[in-house]
């Protein structure tokens, strides 16, 4: 770190640095008790359909820490991943996933997908699938209620085991979904080898495409691939009614992002959900 903001110098290695590396240390710790002392949440955010018909949710993480206030999954899912805890986290959050799937349903929103992000260390571990199947009759989920969201990161040290799980999820009736398409690199590739059935767009992509031509081209060129592969497109972070109305033209399946509807905390849930417009 050091190192690459100063150069060679040790000496700058800075306060800043030192109280970054503190405060990572110290989520670090604290992380490991944050499931018990109930510090996770989940948040709830829209998909709808272009239709304006609500798809179903992302379910989204969040450590309300006692002295940080809310800390980012950005920040400390990447540090559950390192210490193994992603693995008990992960599956409390596909448990209060489906438990809040099952609610929404029962209040009348049939057919509602409940979308939850998988870490790729999650997919490691060899029992994952066969847990996933008991979770999910346990919590008396149809397997299509249910959408796991991975990156192209599951592919980085993915073999054989990792593609065999994700096809086996597939065969139980799980969907899976491509997160953040277009931000890695290969990605083409990578919609031949998963077993996919949606893409999400990434936000960085759908943000220019009012000002950018060559943003307009790529996303409008991509709802139409994906289209032609036979899968279904979610535009993410759609945060203004021009970048909905052209992603409608278009033809993008489904939508989601801050103009539609923010991450809604659980007890918000019971609030009657507004088609779109
Ligand atoms: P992601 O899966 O790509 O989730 C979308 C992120 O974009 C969320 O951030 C969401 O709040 C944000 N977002 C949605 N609409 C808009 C918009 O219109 N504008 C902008 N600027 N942002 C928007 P969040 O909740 O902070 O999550 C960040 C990332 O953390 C997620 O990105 C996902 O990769 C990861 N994450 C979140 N929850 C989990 C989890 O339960 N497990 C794992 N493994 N990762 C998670
Ligand atoms: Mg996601
Ligand atoms: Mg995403
Ligand atoms: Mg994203």
């Amino acid at each position: 770190q050091a190192k690459a903001a100063g150069g060679n110098r040790i000496g700058a290695y800075t306060e800043a640095d030192a109280t970054r590396a503190g405060r990572r240390l110290k989520l670090e710790g604290e992380l490991r008790g944050a499931l018990e002392r109930h510090e996770l949440s989940l948040r709830y955010q829209p998909i709808y359909a272009a239709s304006g018909r609500l798809r179903g949710f992302e379910a989204l993480l969040r450590w309300n820490h006692p002295e940080l206030g809310a800390v980012s999954p950005a920040e400390f899912v990447p540090l559950a991943e390192q210490t193994g805890l992603i693995v008990p986290i992960g599956e409390w959050v596909i448990r209060e996933a489906c438990r809040m799937q099952r609610e929404t349903t029962a209040k009348g929103h049939a057919d509602i997908v409940m979308a939850v992000n998988l870490s790729p260390v999650q997919l490691r571990v060899p029992s994952f699938v066969d847990g996933m199947l008991r979770l999910l009759e346990e919590c008396g989920v149809p397997a299509s209620g249910l959408e796991l969201e991975i990156t192209e990161s599951i592919m980085l040290e993915a073999g054989e085991t990792t593609i065999a799980s994700l096809d086996r999820l597939r065969q139980a009736g799980v969907r899976i979904a491509l997160d953040d398409f277009g931000t890695g690199y290969a990605s083409l590739t990578y919609l031949r080898e998963l077993p996919i059935h949606t893409l999400k767009l990434d936000r960085s992509f759908i943000h220019p495409i009012c000002h950018q031509h060559t943003e307009r081209v790529i996303v409008e060129s991509m709802i139409s691939l994906v289209h032609r592969l036979g899968l279904e497109v979610v535009a993410e972070g759609i945060e203004d009614e021009d970048q909905l109305a052209l992603l409608r033209e278009w033809g993008c399946d489904l939508l989601q992002g801050y103009l539609l509807g923010r991450p809604i905390e659980a007890r918000g849930m019971d609030v009657h959900l507004p088609k779109l417009a």
